[in-house]
């Protein structure tokens, strides 16, 4: 029997897979053997494991596990777009995954961590603090999870979005460790255009990304554009200020040659108003890049609420002023708590409020 300390199969990219394998006397034919059998033939068990080596099975079943993550709770949207997962990790803890359903392109927004330790004060998973970092297995294991869903009428996964809970470049290893498995030419073969990371703006991550070659698409949330507002939503920009910021977006963009996605959650009053918009303008002007302006979700932590459509509509054009682009984009199933982080905190109040209390 595999002990709790055995390795997960799903924590390993194809390179790491051989060198568990080939220190067990079996080279790459056996290592892509396996390999296609987790990816391609969706094996969930040591039993569907047929066609390897009975006594690689056999050192298979021995020293290594296969971490399927559980659904602890679902929800949809009322329009039957959104499809939200509260998944349990092996050690009790939970993490969102959102599957998101348009016109026959799924996508999937998956987390990175559980909690996240940035604070950003109108976020839900920053209200909770950090309580660790995913696994590579537990990244990929949620998109395992939600093509098994796909399968199961037809459709197939096209985009990725590492915008759930967490911040993915404050666990830099362990995320690109699965990203590297989603884009594995031999397994799940995902295109790496297809996949977005979003980050609060952790500065040596942007560099080190910009430094490898993984060409997927970087975003990065702002919310203010001077220092002072920024660090107010967001305390991170404290540590990696605007133009340590910019310059490493500048660096990322002209080394990948790549458009930057800028996150910018418009707080009625906060942040919405046309003076923020030129400086934001300012601040983007003659980059490669392009905003994402998404109305605030209202979550119980934070007393904000989102900006009103004309305030919205206002902000976009000033940017269009400085020839920056911009794309409204609503959260999808605002009715199923679909905001980072915000099912598990309504879940966790719910069983908090359905356990009887202690004398
Ligand atoms: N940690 C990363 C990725 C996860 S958050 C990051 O911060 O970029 C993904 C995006 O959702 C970020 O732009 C974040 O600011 C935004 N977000 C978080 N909570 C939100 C809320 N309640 N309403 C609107 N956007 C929110
Ligand atoms: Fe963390 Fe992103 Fe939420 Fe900020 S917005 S607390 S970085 S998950």
């Amino acid at each position: 029997m595999p002990s709790d300390t055995s390795t997960n199969l799903y924590d390993l990219t194809r390179p790491a897979l051989g060198a568990l394998l080939s220190g067990w006397g079996f080279g790459p034919y056996h290592r892509d053997q396996l390999w296609t059998a987790l990816y391609r033939r969706h094996a969930t068990t040591f039993d569907e494991l047929d066609g390897l080596k009975p006594e690689l099975l056999r050192m298979l079943r021995e020293h290594t596990r296969l971490g399927q993550l559980a659904t602890h709770h679902e929800s949809f949207s009322s329009d039957g777009f959104t499809h939200k997962l509260l998944l349990r990790l092996d050690d009790g803890q939970t993490i969102e995954t959102v599957l998101m359903r348009f016109k026959g392109r799924a996508t999937v927004c998956i987390s990175t961590q559980a909690g996240c330790a940035m604070g950003c004060v109108f976020c839900a998973t920053g209200q909770m603090g950090l309580s660790r970092h995913l696994t590579p297995g537990e990244i990929v294991g949620q998109i395992l999870h939600v093509n098994r869903i796909l399968r199961a009428s037809g459709e197939t996964l096209r985009n990725v979005v590492l915008m759930g809970m967490g911040e993915p470049l404050h666990n830099y290893e362990h995320t690109m460790s699965a990203v590297d498995v989603l884009v594995d030419a031999l397994g799940l073969a995902m295109g790496p255009r297809f996949i977005t990371l979003s980050t609060v703006g952790v500065v040596p991550g942007i560099r080190r990304l910009a430094d490898e070659e993984r060409p997927i698409h970087l975003a990065v949330s702002l919310h203010g554009a001077t220092d002072a507002e920024r660090a107010a939503l967001v305390p991170a920009g404290r540590r990696w200020p605007l133009d340590e910021l910019m310059d490493a977006c500048r660096y990322y963009s002209e080394k990948r040659k790549r458009r930057i996605f800028f996150e910018w959650t418009l707080i009625s009053g906060r942040n919405d108003t046309a003076e923020h918009a030129h400086t934001l303008g300012l601040l983007l002007r003659g980059m490669d890049a392009h905003v994402n302006v998404i109305p605030l979700n209202p979550t119980v932590g934070y007393d904000g609420g989102p900006s009103r459509p004309e305030s919205v509509r206002a902000f976009q054009d000033v940017l269009t002023s400085y020839d920056v682009p911009s794309t409204v984009r609503q959260r999808r199933g605002i009715d199923i708590d679909a905001g980072c982080g915000q099912l598990k905190a309504t879940v966790e109040r719910r069983s908090r409020r359905s356990l009887p209390t202690s004398a």
